[in-house]
């Protein structure tokens, strides 16, 4: 009885501690959010049996991106049920554990603590934990990464110059965290005009490709500026679930992250 309560016991042990998957950026509205959903439905797409978790504590968009606004995760105990998103994705946000616009003067141990609420919940049979990070290198990201250490790391900047120092210092933070960068992802690169068809850069284009060499970095693709990949997200329909050129670019990133 002895043994088969330890082999119950490391089960249990293995269950609550998924591998963790962190998407981070230099700073925000660069799309890591977006990415985040995205590379979460096209890993489960692939094969994978992903979670979700939302750390965003600066904007929790989770719950909209993922069409479950207004669900609220059940307690167990002391642990959490995520909330099951219509997309067949686990998940849990900063915004679960807020009131509405409640606002919190957020430290690095409350945030870690916090996270670390999200991340030990009742995930039941799942691979990979997706954590969308908060923006930014500060302190309140280091101590979420040294408290709950992530198996790997992605990194999503824009072509601009700006983006890309701060994606920079991004890349450091992990690296002081100890934790490894599976590669960089360039988002809003080049944009096709829906009514001309004419192709131009506003951000300018290969910036990551490039930074990601000289950092001697994968480089796990770009996602173009295109307003139906805003659409949709906005409609809580994420981009990867569906067909065409949007899924397939989302599709090739969760391939290279497998890789
Ligand atoms: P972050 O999490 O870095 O703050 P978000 O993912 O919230 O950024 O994206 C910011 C805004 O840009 C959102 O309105 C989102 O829909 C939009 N967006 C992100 N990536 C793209 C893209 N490739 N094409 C068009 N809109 C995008």
């Amino acid at each position: 009885a002895g043994a088969a309560e330890v082999r119950v016991g490391m089960t249990a042990e293995k269950r609550a501690a998924p591998l963790i998957l962190a998407v981070g950026s230099g700073k925000g509205g660069v799309g890591k959010s977006t990415l985040s959903t995205n590379l979460a439905v096209a890993l489960s797409r692939a094969g994978k049996k992903v979670g979700l978790v939302d750390a965003d504590i600066y904007g929790p968009s989770q719950a909209r991106l993922l069409a479950t606004e207004g669900m609220r995760p059940t307690a167990e105990g002391n642990k959490l049920h995520p909330v099951q998103s219509p997309w067949g994705l686990p998940l849990l946000s900063m915004g679960h554990l807020v009131q509405p616009g409640q606002a919190i003067a957020w430290r690095g141990p409350m945030a870690g603590n916090a996270l670390g609420q999200l991340t030990d919940a009742i995930w039941g049979d799942i691979d990979l934990l997706v954590v969308d990070l908060p923006p930014g290198t500060g302190d309140v990201q280091l101590t979420m990464l040294q408290k709950h250490k992530p198996a790997g790391a992605v990194i999503v900047s824009t072509p601009q110059d700006l983006a890309l120092m701060d994606a920079t210092r991004a890349v450091q933070l992990f690296e002081q965290a100890h934790v490894p960068i599976v590669g960089l992802v360039e988002n809003m690169a080049g944009y096709v005009c829906p009514h001309c068809g004419e192709e131009s850069d506003p951000f300018g284009q290969g910036g990551a490709e490039a930074a990601a060499r000289t950092m001697n970095l994968p480089f796990l693709g770009r996602i173009p500026l295109d307003l139906a990949i805003r659409q949709d997200s906005d409609a809580g329909r994420p981009p990867a679930a569906g067909e065409g050129p949007q899924a397939d670019a989302f599709a090739r990133i969760a391939q290279a992250v497998i890789a």
